[in-house]
């Protein structure tokens, strides 16, 4: 609420002051979906959002930092993410774009580099995507699992990767581990069976790739299931491929997000306006395969809650740049600037069902980005310029 305070601000409180324009997220707080405050302020205390309102009424805090004439938002939320791996597949990239296609297959090359990597070659890689997000203005991010597909392998993936963030995915079912070419049921076996039983501990999530290529219907139920009885919370990767039975399993499943989306039906629309489950959208995939992008438009039309995420990976989409999915989500995928700022903050904490972050309202996380702009328009209206002029983590 605009000029509501919480308590007394403690010796360490900051105020944000001459804000341009605020997205609050909050349609309470100020106009339209995305909560715009003009000619705002907010103070931040404890690592919190402790008051918003206009500069002329901000109160007194121990530290102002003066930002006349920016915008100011809540910190990107990536909701999916595959950092736990080693080496890069430049060359698979370079022959993609000469006319080869794009096969889940492709996985496995760095499946072999991340099993033989130590421990340090994996936090390292971690550490400097982790750093890149944070530059480009995200401030919470989920971790997969998927590029170990041993029980060892996986559970370290998931142990460090927890160093790095509280939003930890198991995806042991990401494809079949070379070993098990010619016995998948024996692979899914094992995925719900020992290697969940490993990596249970280190993992908020479970997720599987129910698409062509990688687990069918069946398969995806089975590891979804297995993982709610151990307390891990679905996600699923779905319809990236091929039109398919992704979403139905992810809506059926109760899960938090289904994602991809890139070839949806009628009913898949349906299915997902009908539930919780968010719509996961992820531009650089389909930028970087040369894939059609999914009809993002038609979604919000219908009713479904749309987030954006990055989906860095070394095969698919090596962008950990949320600027650069929301430029393209709008210039290809149909949705309006204001539409993509929300679908990244807001729809990604609703994708990894955080109601802390995604929003600058009083009692939200005071994860703050600064923009070196006027307006959250710029962040498609200038694409590939960094306008990301400070993060603020928690305060
Ligand atoms: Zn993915």
């Amino acid at each position: 609420m605009t000029g509501e305070r919480l308590g007394s601000f403690g010796p360490g409180a900051t105020a944000v002051t001459g804000i341009a324009e605020l997205v609050t997220n909050d349609p309470a707080a100020g106009e339209g979906p995305l909560g715009l405050v003009r000619d705002a302020a907010l103070v931040v205390d404890g690592g919190q959002v402790v008051w918003v309102g206009p500069t002329a009424r901000c109160p007194a805090a121990d530290t102002a930092i003066a930002v006349d004439g920016a915008a100011v938002l809540p910190g990107f939320v990536d909701s999916h993410a595959h950092l736990a791996f080693a080496g890069d597949r430049a060359a698979e990239f370079a022959a993609r774009m000469a006319g080869e296609p794009y096969a889940a297959g492709g996985i496995q090359d760095t499946v072999a580099r991340t099993r033989a990597a130590d421990d340090d070659v994996l936090r390292a890689n971690l550490g400097r995507l982790a750093a890149e997000l944070r530059r480009s203005g995200t401030t919470t991010f989920e971790v997969k699992s998927g590029y170990g597909l041993t029980v060892a392998d996986e559970e370290r993936s998931l142990r460090l990767a927890r160093e790095a963030t509280p939003e930890t995915t198991f995806l042991g079912a990401h494809v079949v581990a070379p070993e098990y070419a010619d016995d998948p049921a024996g692979y899914v076996d094992l995925v719900t069976g020992p290697m969940l039983a490993a990596c249970a501990p280190h993992a908020r999530w479970v997720d599987v790739f129910c698409d062509r290529g990688a687990f069918d219907a069946d398969q995806a139920r089975a590891v979804l299931a297995a993982g709610a009885a151990r307390g891990l919370m679905p996600r699923v990767h779905a319809n990236q491929l091929q039109h398919g039975d992704g979403i139905r399993v992810a809506v059926e499943a109760g899960a938090a997000s289904a994602d991809h989306c890139t070839f949806t039906t009628e009913a898949d629309l349906e299915l997902l306006s009908g539930s919780r489950t968010v719509a996961t959208l992820l531009p650089g995939a389909e930028f970087s395969t040369r894939a059609p992008y999914p009809d993002g438009r038609r979604m919000l039309d219908a009713g479904v809650t749309v987030a954006l995420a990055t989906d860095c990976n070394p095969g698919s989409s090596y962008t950990t740049s949320m600027p650069f999915c929301i430029a393209v989500a709008v210039r290809e995928m149909g949705l309006t600037p204001a539409e993509a700022v929300w679908a990244a903050t807001a729809g990604g904490a609703a994708a990894l069902r955080r109601d802390d972050v995604g929003r600058l309202a009083v009692g939200a996380r005071a994860d703050v980005v600064v923009l070196d702009a006027p307006s959250h328009v710029h962040l498609s209206y200038r694409p590939g310029v960094d306008l990301v002029a400070r993060v603020l983590e928690a305060g």
